[in-house]
């Protein structure tokens, strides 16, 4: 099959790829390096079934030739580059879904937005389960994503109702592993690098809040079964394993195998209280649940990041054990 993926130098995307190029297909790879990375995806580079191409879904983008299935990743998910780019990251959810939404009308291909548990905002019920319609600030500093996302929703449901598109939405929960950027803000690199460093955890607000936290490797099985869904409505990706956040930088510490300093900051605007997906739906439709446990997922992203960083020479002497 002819795949095109938006953001396909991100974190995800990267992954998605090379998921794709295992099994055979043809991959269009678009990105805008907002916040995704031409390292990424070096390794494709010049693979006979892989092209990349620099531009913004966006704006204007060829997308010549047919497609059997056409993915929108690009978004700008860590909350550090969206309060950054908060008017790139609507354009990103809206005119860039539609966009691509356009080329799965155009080929009759089938189509999969990568979706957030950000839609259920702040959540009055938990965990979140698809048929909550979520508790979000619409003018908050975190709306730019969240609203976006949710348009993003309500734009593929729109064309799977008026042009028959075949789409599938993925709500995903908190995702980390190799090829995060370690200075993209989000909970999971920041720690894993202030560990690295020997420095304190910077733990925002009491540390209560909680979020369950998927590997890569498992999210990746889950979109593509869910591709080849008919389910249409939103359906949850994540790991259920709840964490708060306090527990999150002790696990981070036994890892270390030594006791890691915390420090507090304050607690970002509408940062939710509590996330966890119910991932009922995607275990009855998909036969999907994650199967990579926490210290596993952590020891493989510890062990990329000490590579890079032995790469640079950026942390001399670390702190974290490597994987078994
Ligand atoms: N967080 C933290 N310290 C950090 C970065 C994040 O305590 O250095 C908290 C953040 O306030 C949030 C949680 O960790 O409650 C997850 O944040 P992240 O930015 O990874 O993603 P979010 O789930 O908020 O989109």
């Amino acid at each position: 099959m002819r795949h095109l993926i938006s953001g396909a130098a991100g974190f995800i995307g990267s992954h998605l790829c090379d998921r794709l190029i295992q099994e055979g297909h043809e991959v269009v790879a678009l990105d805008n390096f907002i916040t995704g990375s031409l390292e990424n995806v070096a390794h494709l580079k010049g693979h006979a079934r892989f092209r990349l191409e620099e531009c913004n879904v966006a704006a204007g983008f060829s997308a010549a030739g047919v497609f059997d299935q056409v993915w929108h990743l690009a978004s700008l998910a860590s909350p550090k580059h969206y309060l950054a780019h908060p008017i790139e990251t609507l354009e990103t959810g809206s005119t860039a879904t539609r966009n691509m939404l356009e080329v799965a009308r155009r080929d009759g291909a089938r189509f999969l937005v990568t979706s957030t548990s950000e839609c259920y905002g702040d959540p009055l019920e938990h965990p979140q389960v698809e048929t909550y319609w979520g508790n979000v600030n619409p003018v908050g500093l975190r709306s730019c994503y969240d609203e976006s996302k949710r348009y993003a929703e309500a734009m593929t449901m729109a064309y799977s109702r008026a042009h028959g598109v075949r789409t599938n939405i993925a709500r995903i929960f908190n995702t980390y592993g190799p090829r995060m950027a370690l200075d993209d803000g989000r909970v999971v690199p920041a720690f894993l690098d202030q560990a690295l460093r020997g420095q304190p955890l910077t733990v925002f607000g009491d540390g209560s809040q909680t979020r369950s936290f998927c590997y890569v490797s498992d999210m990746v099985d889950g979109l593509m079964r869910l591709s080849r869904s008919e389910e249409r409505l939103p359906v949850n990706l994540g790991n259920p394993l709840e964490l708060t956040i306090l527990e999150f930088a002790q696990r981070i510490s036994r890892l270390a195998g030594r006791e890691l300093k915390v420090t507090h900051e304050p607690l970002p605007s509408d940062d939710p209280r509590k996330r966890q997906p119910d991932i009922s739906k995607a275990r009855r439709l998909l036969g999907w649940e994650p199967k990579v446990n926490l210290e596993d997922g952590l020891r493989e992203t510890i062990a990329y990041f000490k590579a890079l960083a032995e790469g640079s020479g950026r942390h001399k002497s670390p702190a974290l054990s490597s994987p078994r």
